[in-house]
């Protein structure tokens, strides 16, 4: 295998030995010529697979026409890619960044200056056990992951953690602590494991913040841009929130963030309060207005539902009954396998028979193709994985 050596690049990440060079639709090849097949799409980043025949015209021209101008200028395209996010979500006004992190930052900072304009100088926001909302020092303290947070502290304060789908713990936070503003969770949570809210559960928080007159802040950077076969994750529960922090699969693969704000909070920033050099430049806004034109012309939704479920379908006959699994989760092609044991080694092992995939959560296997995938495909990645956990869990111990 001819892996770079790479003394300059900084070791932030554990990598497998595998450089990629290419890719076509759900396929990739590494710089040997070996190819796989993409069960990861980057983290949910490569909605549209790879040279998509129609993102790489558009994305061509504009790069030839204006990559960047800056926010000292209107962007029409920002406007453009806007009113849509405003269409499928029924929210009302939207602030462009370059990434998850940055979009959960504008959020939290939504949060806070929501509080301040209320007279709560000390304003508080409640997040959940085994959250992921990014590696910012504001974004790390609302993670729950004391991995994420190792070294880092001091935390940033002014956050009361419950855990997820356990309502009476929220309504004691609620009767014991007056300057919570917000609540700020993943409507699935991704890094976590692909654990779901229950609607039920998002349903009765909805309640709870227009009782209280909190926001709800829903983290869709991962859940949203079609991956569970709607839109955006939350409208399976018929709810909306009053702030979506969006980014990976909103451009194909072209950095973007997005925060989708409704009535409660699209006036909060006034100008001065939040800005961004590359936030809404020309050529991430060109990405994610043909990335939900192509998953609207070439009915993406439908197939992330349709795939997805035959995928959960095959994954849980195939394992069923196998000891050391514990579960197959998730909805539309956001899929979770929990085993009993840490399973990192599979990574590799995956690779090795033709397969990306990402192990989240020690033990959770996690599927998160581009929403073009197809029937055989899907059946592909079955063939592949369903004997390689079966291996793996008979020659490891739990
Ligand atoms: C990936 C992710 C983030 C962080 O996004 P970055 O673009 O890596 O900063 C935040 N929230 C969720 C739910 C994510 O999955």
């Amino acid at each position: 295998m001819s892996v770079p050596v790479e003394p300059h690049v900084m070791k932030t990440y554990g990598r497998l030995p595998i450089a990629l060079s290419h890719g076509q639709g759900c396929r990739v090849w590494d710089t040997d010529g070996r190819v796989y097949l993409d069960g990861l799409g980057g983290i949910a980043v490569n909605t549209l697979g790879h040279a998509h025949p129609k993102l790489v015209p558009a994305l061509q021209e504009q790069v030839a026409k204006l990559i960047h101008c800056c926010n000292y200028y209107h962007v029409p395209l920002q406007e453009q890619l806007a009113a849509k996010l405003v269409a499928l979500s029924g929210l009302s006004n939207v602030f462009f960044c370059n990434s998850g992190l940055e979009a959960n930052e504008a959020a939290l900072k939504l949060a806070r200056k929501f509080g301040h304009d209320k007279g709560i100088d000390r304003p508080e926001v409640i997040v959940y056990e085994k959250a992921f909302h990014g590696r910012s020092i504001a974004t790390l303290s609302a993670t729950g992951n004391p991995k994420v947070q190792a070294g880092f502290g001091p935390l940033v304060e002014g956050f009361v953690r419950v855990p997820l789908n356990d309502m009476e713990a929220m309504e004691r936070v609620a009767a014991e602590r007056p300057h919570v503003v917000a609540v700020f969770l993943e409507t699935i949570q991704g890094e976590g494991g692909i654990n779901a809210a229950r609607w039920e559960y998002l349903r009765d928080v909805r309640a709870l913040c227009d009782a209280k007159g909190w926001l709800l802040m829903l983290d869709e950077v991962q859940c949203g841009i079609g991956r569970t076969g709607k839109w955006f994750a939350h409208q399976w529960a018929d709810i909306q929130p009053d702030v979506m922090p969006l980014a990976k699969g909103l451009g194909s693969g072209v950095p973007i963030g997005a925060v989708v704000c409704g009535p409660k909070a699209a006036t909060i920033f006034q100008p001065g309060n939040h800005g961004t050099t590359f936030g809404g430049n020309p050529l991430s806004m060109r990405a994610g207005i043909e990335t939900l034109r192509i998953m609207e012309e070439d009915g993406l939704l439908y197939n992330a539902a349709t795939v997805g479920t035959q995928l959960m379908a095959a994954l849980s006959e195939g394992l069923v009954n196998v000891p050391g699994v514990l579960e197959v989760r998730g909805y539309g092609l956001m899929i979770g396998i929990e085993l009993d044991r840490p399973c990192g080694e599979l990574l590799l092992q995956a690779a090795n028979a033709g397969l990306l995939l990402s192990v989240t959560a020690d033990r959770v296997i996690r599927l998160v193709p581009p929403l073009i995938i197809s029937s055989e495909e899907a059946a592909e990645i079955v063939a592949i994985l369903v004997p390689l956990i079966k291996e793996f869990l008979s020659e490891s111990a739990a």
